[in-house]
């Protein structure tokens, strides 16, 4: 029994190590779907109808709702790498059409033909051939985008879930905290603090400064003094505005102010973190690229939380490499966004103590997948944790009913 078991296993091996990827499809999600571009909301939505505070506020016109600039007009590209076995892996980021002409034109000829276990070749080549024209944003999309799809491979190819394959799991439940302007209902149901989205900046003078001390007042007023409160300025402001906000906020504890300034502003955030450090903490990194990007933020001392994005920062190969570099500077790491694919990430690195969740449905009153209707199963909080089922791979499959299309079939 036991040789036959051991040449059941070397023949296992065998067909593993022959294996390839076969294709690689890149696909738009039909527009009326939210699916990884949770800004593509339809119906009237808390995170499009408030006023929230961006680098588009300075212009009035433009002010009152972040899709007047277009904040969702690339969409979702979703990224299917089938290999020669039939195994279909998948990955999504935000970048559309113009993601989906990058993958297929591109970055696909890295992968094809390529064992799908030498990720990290794939992922150099994929990185080094597109430095003349990206290095950040779109491209970097892209790449996550055929990154992730290879790791849901690798994981369905050896049975195991993804976080099995960095490391393991370092916590048996990851705590979550609620993106949501409804701090009330946050607490309601039960998780471990909130993150506002801070409605007024600079332009906005002094009583929109007023404005949004009253809400990060009414907001400590009705979940009492002990639960955390953290305000998200999604690249609002100027140093000399934030340092005001939060020196005017203290009676009212916030725990930490998000990506206060445009992500290339590093000795904005230096300055700013030397200012306010021991007030609260300043986090960012939700719109940063690569370890390169990671880098400067860590040397720079720009920030005492960082907040890569899965989706966008070059998928779970650059991720993991972040969340190391961090760890050596005792800096925690806690993703932007990025749902299924930052809770695996999470889960194996115990510097990554918390995770978010957009609280996604229009009134900010139920739990709903983050990523709308692109798939079956997505993990959903239970009284405030994620738990991690072990599914192989990421554990989410595409919907059935998911309108995909190949704009650029080769
Ligand atoms: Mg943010």
């Amino acid at each position: 029994m036991i040789v036959e078991d051991k040449i059941q296993d070397s023949a296992k091996r065998r067909i593993v190590s022959k294996t390839v990827i076969r294709e690689v499809r890149a696909f738009v999600a039909d527009p009326t779907e939210v699916c990884a571009d949770y800004h593509n909301q339809h119906d009237k939505h808390w995170i499009n109808d408030l006023p929230i505070a961006n680098p588009m506020s300075i212009y009035p016109e433009y002010k009152e709702k972040r899709t007047s600039w277009g904040i969702n007009f690339l969409g979702t590209v979703v990224v299917e790498v089938e290999l020669n076995d039939g195994t279909i892996g998948v990955g999504c980021s935000i970048g559309g059409e113009p993601a989906c002409y990058i993958i297929e034109k591109q970055l696909s000829r890295f992968a094809e033909g390529q064992d799908p276990r030498n990720v990290e070749l794939i992922w150099d080549q994929m990185w080094r051939s597109t430095i003349p024209y990206g290095r950040k944003g779109l491209v970097v999309h892209a790449i996550s985008a055929v990154d992730l799809a290879i790791w849901d491979c690798l994981g369905k190819l050896r049975g195991e879930p993804v976080y099995n394959l960095i490391g393991g799991k370092t916590k048996d439940r990851l705590e979550v905290y609620a993106i949501t302007p409804r701090a009330d209902i946050a607490k309601e149901m039960g998780f471990h603090g909130v993150k506002l989205p801070c409605r007024f900046g600079p332009a906005d003078g002094a009583s929109g400064l007023r404005k949004n001390i009253e809400d990060i007042a009414i907001a400590r007023e009705q979940v009492g003094p002990d639960f955390p409160i953290r305000l998200d300025c999604y690249m609002s402001m100027t140093v000399p505005y934030a340092i005001e906000l939060v020196k005017a906020a203290a009676p009212y504890n916030l725990i930490w102010v998000e990506e206060c300034l445009p992500p290339d502003d590093f000795d904005g955030y230096t300055a700013l973190k030397a200012a306010i450090g021991h007030m609260c903490l300043v986090t960012t990194g939700e719109h940063e690229y690569t370890r390169y990007g990671f880098r400067e933020l860590i040397a720079r001392k720009c920030a005492d939380i960082l907040q890569p994005d899965i989706n966008w920062v070059g998928g779970l190969t650059e991720a993991r490499r972040i969340v190391a570099m961090a760890a050596a500077y005792d800096i925690p790491v806690i993703p932007h966004g990025s749902s299924v694919f930052s809770y695996h990430l999470q889960s194996a690195f115990t510097n990554c103590p918390i995770a978010e969740f957009l609280v996604m449905s229009p009134q900010a009153d139920e739990l709903v997948p983050i990523f709308g209707g692109l798939f079956k199963s997505e993990p959903l909080p239970k009284d405030s944790f994620i738990d991690l089922p072990e599914t192989p791979g990421w554990g989410v499959e595409l919907n059935d009913n998911l309108r995909l299309i190949r704009p650029y079939k080769k």
